[in-house]
């Protein structure tokens, strides 16, 4: 066994600001696998964090800044094996969060949108919190122990 198995717990931060265009949905997938490698996580518990923080991403991209420019903020963080994930945008903001994370609901049915996003993450994260106010932007909050 090599060093890297034995590394079952890790304190760390990382803190990446991106701009709101499509192709950064892959780079903060990355990030975010990369980050939680060295904790030797399960490879479904990878793709569970991968398409959370993919979900969460895309929302801030096409929701928050309706694809304008505006900044993303992820921050990453272990405590231990309790991995923190947020994604923040300063974009319009969600009128109704409750609402919003009911399955099926979307603003953008003509995008072909299926309004499961939340759901998404809600079911491969151990928690999922959604802070936003409209014209305040969004902070979307993840844990998942690994
Ligand atoms: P899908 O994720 O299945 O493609 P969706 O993005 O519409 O569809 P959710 O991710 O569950 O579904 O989001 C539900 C709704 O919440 C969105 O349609 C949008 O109105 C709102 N929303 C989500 N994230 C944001 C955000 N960052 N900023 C503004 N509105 C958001
Ligand atoms: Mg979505």
């Amino acid at each position: 066994m090599n060093a890297m198995n034995k590394m079952n717990s890790i304190n760390n931060y990382l803190k990446a600001e991106f701009d709101s265009i499509s192709i950064n949905e892959s780079l903060a997938r990355g990030i975010a696998a990369f980050f939680i490698l060295p904790l030797n996580p399960k490879v479904d518990a990878v793709a569970d964090v991968k398409t959370a923080v993919s979900e969460a991403v895309t929302n801030a991209i096409i929701h928050g800044y309706r694809y304008e420019d505006g900044p993303v903020i992820m921050e990453l963080r272990l405590d231990g094996r309790l991995l923190t994930v947020t994604v923040r945008d300063s974009g319009i903001g969600i009128e109704d969060v409750e609402r919003a994370r009911q399955p099926l609901f979307t603003t953008q049915p003509e995008a072909e949108r299926s309004g499961m996003g939340f759901t998404v993450m809600e079911s491969f994260m151990d928690s999922l919190d959604v802070e936003s106010a409209p014209g305040k932007g969004t902070v979307v909050t993840m844990r998942k122990r690994l």
